[in-house]
C-alpha cells in the first residue's frame, strides 16, 4: 500500500485560529481524505507549537501560567478542526512530554556529532520586552509595544552548523529530492542559496524558561524551530533516536516517515528548506519529499490584522455556512499556491451561486422529478477511476490544483442543469421518455458527489445515499439560501 504522510504546521498559540490556519488544514485535510479513497496508508499530521518567549509573555499578560495559556489556544484549534470536520490522525502539541523528551536527545546527538556548538547569538534586543526582536517583529524599526528601536546586543548560545549543509542541500533542492511547489517558490530557495548561503544558526536561548532545557547545559533552552520541527517526527511517535535503519523496525506509526506533503504559508517557507531539512541530515534521516507553499487571504484588498478588525475565525464560518460549505469556500477561493482576495460578500456570493442555487438545487430538482414520475433509475456510484471525469480530477487533485478540481466538477453540474433546462422533462408525461433523461443526469450527480467527498465529506455521503436507493426521494433542503 503506498504511503502518504501529510503534515500542517505546528500552529503558533500566540494566536487563536484564523482563516490562514484553516487554509492550510482543510488543504492538507482534502489530500489526506483524497489519498484515502485513493487506497493509501494515510497519516495526517496538525498540532500548535506552544513554546518561546512570545507566549511566556503572553500568558503573563493574561495572568496564567505559560501551560495553562497553552492549554486554552491549543484547544481553539482542536476545537476549530473538529468543527471542520477535520481528519488529522494525531494533533501534537510540543509541550507533551514525549516531545519534550526527545527534542533534548536529538540535540543531544547532534551536540555529539559536533553540529552544535558553543558560540554568540548577536540579535536586536528591546529592554522593554526582555527579548531578542526579529527583523519581522518590527514596525518601521521600532518594538511595535515599546515604541524605541531595539539595541544591538549578543549573548552566550548554541549554535547549530547550519552552514556546513549548504552544498549539499542546495544540490537535494536542486534535483527535486526535495520538490518545493509552486516553481516559483523553488526559484527564490534556490536564489537565496546562490546568493545568500546558509549561516549557523542560535539554537539556543540563556533567559527563556518556556522551552525545553538544552540536555548538557540547563541554562538554555531551545530555540522554538529547532523545538518545532522535530514535531513532525514525535507526531509519530519518534523517540529521539531512532535512524532509518531501526525505524522500520520500530512498533511506532515512524514506517510513515518521510512526510510525502509538507504544506504551509510562504512566510515560514525558508527555515523549512534550511535549517529543517539539515536538522534531518544531522540525524541521518530521510527529508521529506514535497514542500508545497500555499499563499495568503487578503480580505476585501486588505491585510488581515487585529486592528483592521477584519480577521476572519473558523467558527465564524462554519456559525454562517455550515461545516462543507465552510470547506468549499475556503478551498475554492483562490488558485492554491497563490495569493487571494476574500471578503464575506464573496463568500456569500460564491455559496448562493454554487451551492444553494448550484448543487443544492440540481439535487433537489432532479430527486423530485424521480420521485413524481416514481422512477426506479439503475445506477451507482462509479469508483472505478477510469471514467474520464476522474482522470482528471486525480491530474488536478496530484497537482495540488483544488479550485480546478472544483470547477472540474461543477462544470458538470452545469452541463446536466442546461440539460434539464433543455429538454424539460417536468413538461413530459410519459415516464419512460422522462427516465431516459433523468438517468444520466442522476448518474453524473452520483459521480460528482463520489469526487465531492475529500471536499464536502457529509454532504457528499447524503447526496450518495439519496441517490444510490432504489427508490430516490427528495431530500432536505442542503444548502438553505444565505
Ligand atoms: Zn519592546
Amino acid at each position: 500500500m503506498p504511503k502518504f504522510y501529510i503534515t500542517t504546521p505546528v500552529y503558533y498559540v500566540n494566536d487563536v485560529p484564523h482563516i490562514g490556519h484553516t487554509y492550510t488544514t482543510v488543504a492538507a485535510d482534502v489530500l489526506a481524505r483524497w489519498r484515502r479513497l485513493m487506497k493509501d496508508e494515510v497519516f495526517f499530521l496538525t498540532g500548535t507549537d506552544e513554546h518561546g518567549a512570545k507566549i511566556e509573555n503572553k500568558a503573563a499578560e493574561m495572568k496564567l501560567a505559560p501551560q495553562q495559556y497553552s492549554d486554552e489556544i491549543a484547544a481553539k484549534f482542536q476545537k476549530a478542526w473538529q468543527e471542520l470536520n477535520v481528519s488529522n490522525d494525531n494533533f501534537l502539541r510540543t509541550t507533551n512530554p514525549a516531545h519534550i523528551r526527545a527534542v533534548g536527545k536529538a540535540l543531544q546527538q547532534m551536540h555529539d556529532r559536533g553540529d552544535i556548538y558553543l558560540g554568540k547569538y548577536q540579535g536586536l534586543y528591546c529592554r522593554g520586552c526582555e527579548q531578542y526582536k526579529s527583523e519581522r517583529d518590527l514596525v518601521d524599526g521600532l518594538c511595535p509595544d515599546h515604541k524605541v528601536a531595539p539595541e544591538k546586543m549578543s549573548e552566550e548560545c548554541y549554535n547549530f552548523k547550519l552552514s556546513k549543509y549548504q552544498e549539499r542541500l542546495l544540490a537535494l533542492i536542486k534535483k527535486d529530492q526535495i520538490k518545493i511547489l509552486p516553481v516559483e517558490r523553488k526559484n527564490e530557495i534556490v536564489s537565496f542559496y546562490e546568493k545568500e548561503g546558509l549561516e549557523d544558526v542560535s539554537f539556543s536561548r540563556k533567559n527563556i524558561k518556556w522551552g525545553v532545557p538544552i540536555p548538557w547545559d540547563k541554562s538554555h533552552t531551545t530555540y522554538v524551530w529547532a523545538d518545532a520541527f522535530l514535531n513532525y517526527l514525535t507526531g509519530l511517535g519518534w523517540d529521539g533516536k531512532a535512524k532509518k535503519s531501526k525505524i522500520e523496525n520500530l512498533k511506532s506509526k515512524m514506517f510513515m516517515w518521510p512526510p510525502t506533503v509538507q504544506l504551509m504559508s510562504k512566510d515560514i517557507l525558508r527555515v523549512h528548506t534550511t535549517i529543517w531539512p539539515a536538522m534531518l541530515l544531522a540525524l541521518g534521516l530521510p527529508l521529506p519529499k514535497t514542500i508545497f507553499v500555499h499563499g495568503y487571504f487578503k480580505i476585501n484588498g486588505q491585510k488581515m490584522s487585529k486592528s483592521l478588525g477584519n480577521v476572519i475565525a473558523p467558527g465564524d464560518l462554519v456559525k454562517k455556512y455550515g461545516t462543507d460549505a465552510s470547506r468549499f469556500l475556503v478551498m475554492s477561493a483562490a488558485v492554491f499556491g497563490h495569493d487571494g482576495d476574500i471578503s464575506w460578500e464573496k463568500f456569500d456570493d460564491k455559496y448562493n451561486a454554487d451551492l444553494a442555487n448550484g448543487l443544492g438545487n440540481l439535487v433537489a430538482r432532479v430527486s423530485n422529478l424521480i420521485e413524481k414520475n416514481n422512477l426506479e433509475l439503475k445506477i451507482k456510484l462509479e469508483v472505478n477511476g477510469h471514467l474520464p471525469l476522474h482522470k482528471k480530477y486525480a491530474a488536478l487533485m496530484a497537482e495540488f490544483k483544488f479550485d480546478e478540481a472544483l470547477k472540474l466538477l461543477w462544470q458538470r453540474l452545469r452541463q446536466a442543469d442546461e440539460t434539464l433546462s433543455e429538454k424539460k422533462p417536468w413538461a413530459i408525461k410519459d415516464a419512460k421518455a422522462v427516465e431516459k433523461i433523468l438517468q444520466p443526469i442522476a448518474q453524473d450527480i452520483l459521480n460528482v458527489a463520489g469526487l465531492l467527498k475529500p471536499f464536502m465529506p457529509a454532504i457528499a455521503e447524503k447526496i450518495i445515499a439519496q441517490f444510490s436507493a432504489g427508490q430516490i426521494k427528495k431530500g432536505e433542503n442542503l444548502f438553505p439560501r444565505i
